[in-house]
Order: C-alpha cells, then sequence, then structure tokens
C-alpha cells in the first residue's frame, strides 16, 4: 500500500504497518502513576487532608469534568448550542484543568470515533471491549490510516475559534499552571497541608477521577448500550423515541444538548448547567431532538425508503424554527 511521506514522497507500506498502533510509553508509564498514586491518594484524602483540600479539590474536579462533557463533548464536538466568548473562555480553563489534552485534539478524536464508530479506525473502539475503549486506545498512537483520516475531519469550525486555538498554541503552559500549580500549591500555600497531601490529593487523586470520567465519554457505550445481541420485540424505534439507551440514541442522533454522557437524558448536571448558562444568556441556539419531529421524520422515511437518520434529522430543524428559543424553560412540552 503506497502512504506519502512528509516530504511529499510515497513510501510502500504493508496494510498491517498500515493499520497498526504503537505504544506511547510516557503516557504508560503516567497513566500507571495515576492509578497508583491516585488510589494512595484516596488514603490520604481519608487520614491527613482538610476539608478545605477535600471542597477546593472536589470543585477543581466538578469544573474538569465540566470542561470536557458541557464543553468538549457537547459546545465543541457535536455544536449542541452556541456559547459566548465568555462562556467559551469558561469551558476552556475547565477543560484545561481535566488534563486531558487539547480541546482540539479531543474534538478531532472524537468526531472521528463518531464518524467510524463501531469499525476497526476508531480510535477507541476493539472487539476486546471496555477497557480498550476506557483505556487502552487512550494510550496508544494512531495508526497511518488513523492520522489520514484525521486529517480528513472538518475541524474549520474549530479552527475558527481563537479561544480553543490558544489553548491548542499554549497548552503545554496552560496545563502546568492550571493543572498541576494551581490544584497543589492552594492546599500547600492557604490551607497549611504538607507537600505530600497537596500533591497526592490535589493532582493524583483528582488527576485519578477526571481522566477516568473524562475516558467514559468514548467508552460509555460499553456500560449503558444494550449488549450486542439484545432485540427488543418489535424494533430499534424504541431507542429514538423513548431517548434511552444511550448510546444507541446518542451515536445516531448526536446534536441534542440533553444528551449525557454517562447513560442519562435531559436529567444530569451538564443538561442542568447548560439550562443555567442559557437563563444567563451565555448559551444560545439550545439543540434538541423532539418526540414528535422523531416520529414524523420515521413516518417519512417509511414512506420514502430514505435512511431514517437523514428524515428524522429533516423534521428537527422544522421542529427546531417552530420552537421558541426559551424552550430549554418549558422542557416537557418539547420533549
Ligand atoms: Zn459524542
Amino acid at each position: 500500500m503506497a502512504t506519502k511521506t512528509a516530504k511529499g514522497g510515497t513510501n510502500d507500506v504493508t496494510e498491517a504497518e498500515f493499520k497498526k498502533r504503537e505504544a506511547v510509553w510516557p503516557l504508560v508509564l503516567f497513566y500507571i502513576h495515576v492509578y497508583v498514586l491516585g488510589v494512595t491518594g484516596v488514603y490520604i484524602a481519608c487520614t491527613a487532608a482538610s476539608w478545605s483540600t477535600i471542597f477546593f479539590t472536589a470543585l477543581l474536579t466538578l469544573l474538569g469534568m465540566l470542561g470536557v462533557t458541557v464543553g468538549v463533548h457537547r459546545l465543541w464536538a457535536h455544536r449542541t448550542f452556541t456559547a459566548t466568548a465568555p462562556l467559551r473562555l469558561f469551558l476552556m480553563l475547565c477543560q484545561t484543568m481535566a488534563g486531558q489534552g487539547s480541546i482540539y485534539s479531543r474534538v478531532q478524536a472524537h468526531r472521528l470515533h463518531h464518524a467510524k464508530f463501531k469499525q476497526d479506525e476508531d480510535p477507541y473502539y476493539s472487539k476486546l471491549g471496555f477497557l480498550h475503549a476506557q483505556l487502552h486506545g487512550n494510550l496508544l498512537r494512531y495508526s497511518p490510516q488513523q492520522e489520514r483520516l484525521l486529517q480528513e475531519i472538518d475541524m474549520s469550525d474549530i479552527e475558527s475559534d481563537p479561544i480553543v486555538m490558544f489553548q491548542k498554541r499554549f497548552y503545554v503552559i496552560m496545563y502546568i499552571v492550571l493543572n498541576v500549580l494551581l490544584p497543589m500549591n492552594t492546599p500547600f500555600q492557604y490551607f497549611g497541608q504538607t507537600f505530600g497531601v497537596a500533591m497526592f490529593v490535589g493532582f493524583w487523586l483528582r488527576s485519578l477521577i477526571v481522566l477516568s470520567v473524562g475516558d467514559l465519554v468514548n467508552s460509555a457505550h460499553f456500560v449503558w448500550g444494550t449488549h450486542k445481541d439484545f432485540k427488543p420485540t418489535d424494533s430499534n424505534s424504541i431507542f429514538f423515541i423513548t431517548k434511552t439507551f444511550w448510546p444507541q440514541f446518542h451515536y445516531l442522533l448526536p446534536k441534542d444538548y440533553q444528551s449525557g454522557e454517562f447513560g442519562n437524558y435531559g436529567k444530569d448536571t451538564g443538561t442542568t448547567m447548560i439550562r443555567v448558562f442559557a437563563a444567563l444568556n451565555m448559551a444560545s441556539d439550545l439543540r434538541t431532538i423532539p418526540s414528535v419531529a422523531v416520529r414524523q421524520g420515521m413516518t417519512v422515511a417509511v414512506e420514502t425508503k430514505r435512511p431514517i437518520v437523514e428524515c428524522v434529522e429533516e423534521q428537527v430543524a422544522l421542529a427546531q424554527k417552530r420552537m421558541p428559543e426559551d424552550h430549554f424553560l418549558n422542557r416537557e412540552k418539547f420533549m
């Protein structure tokens, strides 16, 4: 198989080499530390940390998770709402505290994950199951095939966002300040904790929680999806109408701000926060998928024999135009 080299020439590589993913050993070493020292951090948090340290660390943990779920996933990867510059700045700072890599790289990988869901090219999918999607897939370099596919992902909307591009450019410095120094220095300098407690709780334990939750965005389908052999008695339409069995709903119709990352719909913290941001006029154009539009789309699909998702999206776009801008205040009416 011929692939382009960096200098524009071509190299012959085998099919296996084209799809091969190597381990990123520094990252493997880091994750070993995160798991071993993070678990030790649980013990230290219970025995030596002050309440100030615990509350401060919990706050940073929640902000990091908000940056991943509301920021990277629902705002930047799927564009389920529009955010003002101050909100984008806030979510960018939160996402930096998650320590998962830049918004740009996470959005690009998540879009490839959706485009190639359950195929070999998906960076987080494997027939090996949950552990690969949750952990192993994050520790491997992209294959040349995936690198090529990543270049084909449309990132123009992200590239036109100066806040995201600023973070991409200065990510290492921002990571050190917001994800390493701030969480460790505050308990050490202001709460009278020893450096050891500040490090184990503020950095390692927090990293264990935030990275695990963040990685779950790509592996949740193993936890909250149905078993691959499961078939409902009538048809798969039940997933559309009830919006249950995430990710059967999310992976078919991802443009819904109410679609929680972890098996829920409309009732999670991320959805609540988006509604709060909208009430504060920091978020607008909240996109959701009313069940009536789903049913109409399915009827059109049956009548015209066109793909279901295409027909549903058409009906959702029409319904979205009819909905008032503040539909999030009367959620039950537009379910
Ligand atoms: Zn998604």
